[in-house]
């Protein structure tokens, strides 16, 4: 176990916040930091590129790091402990065990990039026994993600409540991630074609649409129409099982997206009748 994580151990005593990260923070990030920061005495970032999330031919090598500028950016937030182990010590030299989540690892995301959440499943379970956090935060933003985390402290009773965060998004709508920096000023411009499209699907809901096929086809036209966006896929899905829905009825209900813009792929997703399920916000688990 490195220093750092000996010294988090100590701290036993006090309210533990973790926000895990990638790195190259951004406001998304930092909301989950200000939140972490109200809500606990000891507040942990991590930053770690995940090897084992990246499948082959994914972009591990270019993801962008700099952890001068986010060490920087995290000491304005008066954040007690970065903890960026190198790969070695969190995968030691014949690691062999990893943790999956079955089923809802194996749609959406899962499905176009196989493997991926089994990694992220096994990192944020390292990272859990590590930081032994009372708080741990992730973002909406990734919103399979967050159910498939909140499955696994579930079943696997890891003692941490998880709270998810909404989405920040820059002034055009585009959600924030580290990722948008590889576009293009061209793509940049385009990009916020996600976030229109899925603004376009969820108005047509209020105006009585109930057809999970119809809504789709609303967010694919529109993306469609920008001819620098890829459709990847578009999903509207029971927002808890993941389920594909054709009729909508008053359950929360995700529309998710993932867009080719060139190489880069983005994501980005919304709630239906989230009145019930406030978006994003206080749905923690223990
Ligand atoms: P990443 O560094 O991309 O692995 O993201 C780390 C955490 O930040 C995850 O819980 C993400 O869901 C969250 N996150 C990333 N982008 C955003 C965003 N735009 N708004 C809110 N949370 C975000």
């Amino acid at each position: 176990m490195s220093s750092v994580a000996r010294k988090i151990r100590r701290e036993q005593d006090r309210t533990i916040g973790l926000v895990p990260t990638m790195g190259a923070l951004h406001e998304g990030h930092l909301s989950l930091v200000r939140e972490a920061r109200r809500m606990c005495d000891v507040v942990v970032v991590s930053v770690f590129v995940n090897p084992t999330q990246f499948g082959p031919g994914e972009d591990f090598e270019h993801y962008p790091r700099d952890l001068t500028k986010d060490t920087a950016l995290l000491t304005d937030y008066n954040v007690d402990y970065i903890f960026a182990p190198p790969a070695e010590e969190v995968y030691p030299r014949g690691f062999s065990t990893y943790v999956t989540v079955e089923g809802l690892s194996d749609q959406l995301e899962g499905a176009s990039r196989p493997g991926h959440f089994r990694g992220v499943t096994t990192i944020v379970s390292i990272l859990l026994n590590v930081v032994r956090p009372d708080f741990t935060f992730f973002g909406q933003k990734d919103a399979q993600q967050a159910l498939i985390i909140k499955r696994l402290v579930r079943d696997l009773a890891f003692d941490t409540e998880i709270i998810i965060l909404p989405t920040v998004r820059e002034d055009s709508g585009l959600a924030m991630s580290s990722r948008n920096l590889y576009l293009s000023p061209e793509e940049r411009q385009a990009a916020p074609v996600i976030h229109h499209a899925l603004a376009k699907a969820k108005e047509a809901f209020k105006d009585g649409e109930r057809s999970g096929h119809r809504l789709t086809e609303i967010v694919r036209t529109m993306i469609e129409a920008e001819p620098r966006a890829r459709v990847d896929y578009v999903n509207v899905s029971d927002a808890e099982t993941l389920e594909k829905t054709d009729k909508l009825d008053d359950r929360p209900t995700l529309i998710t997206v993932a867009v080719f813009f060139g190489k880069t792929r983005l994501i980005d997703n919304t709630m239906l009748n989230s009145a019930k399920k406030k978006e994003g916000v206080g749905n923690g688990s223990r």
